[in-house]
Parts: C-alpha cells; sequence; structure tokens
C-alpha cells in the first residue's frame, strides 16, 4: 500500500503461477498519464502540493506546465485547462491558437463543439468540382 497518498485505481490479477497479484495505478494531476505503482521501483515521481496530487515529471508534462505558466513553478491540471480553453472559446469563438478560421462554442454542459454552419460562406468555398477550399 501507499502510504499518504491514494491510488489512482487498483487492479487484481493472477499471475502464471496461480498467485495473486495486487497492483494499483496511480494517474498525474496535470497530464492525466497513468502508471503502474511499484514498490521500491526507485522511480522518483513528482507531488504537486498546489494540486494535492502525484505528478508523472516526465519531460513532455513538465514542458507543457512550462508552455502554459510560462515558468518552472506553476502549473495547470488538465481541468483547469480545458476550462482556460472553454474560457477563451466563449469570448473568441475559436479555439486558443487555430488559425483555421473553423468556429466553436461551448455547450451547457461545457463541451466544445464546432460550429460547422460557419465553414460554408466566410472562410470557404466550393469549386465547380464540388472540392470544399479556404479561401
Ligand atoms: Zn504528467
Ligand atoms: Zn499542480
Amino acid at each position: 500500500m501507499i502510504h499518504g497518498e491514494k491510488e489512482s485505481s487498483f487492479y487484481q490479477t493472477i499471475d502464471k503461477n496461480g498467485r495473486r497479484v495486487e497492483g494499483a495505478f496511480m494517474q498525474c494531476v496535470h497530464c492525466q498519464r497513468m502508471w503502474e505503482y511499484k514498490t521500491g521501483s526507485g522511480r522518483i515521481r513528482g507531488y504537486c502540493y498546489k494540486h494535492k496530487g502525484l505528478i508523472c515529471g516526465q519531460p513532455d508534462c513538465i514542458a507543457e506546465q512550462k508552455r502554459l505558466t510560462g515558468n518552472t513553478v506553476d502549473c495547470v491540471t488538465v481541468e483547469q485547462q480545458n476550462d482556460l480553453i472553454r474560457a477563451y472559446v466563449m469570448r473568441h469563438g475559436y479555439l486558443p491558437g487555430d488559425k483555421s478560421g473553423i468556429k466553436y462554442e461551448v455547450t451547457a454542459d461545457g463541451k466544445i463543439r464546432m460550429v460547422s454552419a460557419h465553414l460554408s460562406l466566410d472562410n470557404y468555398l466550393m469549386t465547380p468540382s464540388g472540392i470544399i477550399i479556404k479561401k
């Protein structure tokens, strides 16, 4: 059992010698990556005091936090990141950093949905052969 920190999920299985094997998967509060918890594996993972959860410490996870916050001491979780994207879409009608001109909207239950009706006239046109291209 892991002290002080909750496992994300448990599994029980029978190994090839008929012994019951128990394990746990942990999940990174930043990128949601899962990994198997092994006692004494020596793998060093991090803990985020701001989000009170384990972090995977993978280079791409750390790099993404740096990109999102602009520094190395802050962090945002996937949920917070989704909230930021939702807020952006509500304000601008586009996905952050998306230059395609495709419009998006936030549904009542918080999903981001493409507004395909806006595709037709403003930014796109149909060629005589029926192919839709960007103007
Ligand atoms: Zn991570
Ligand atoms: Zn954090």
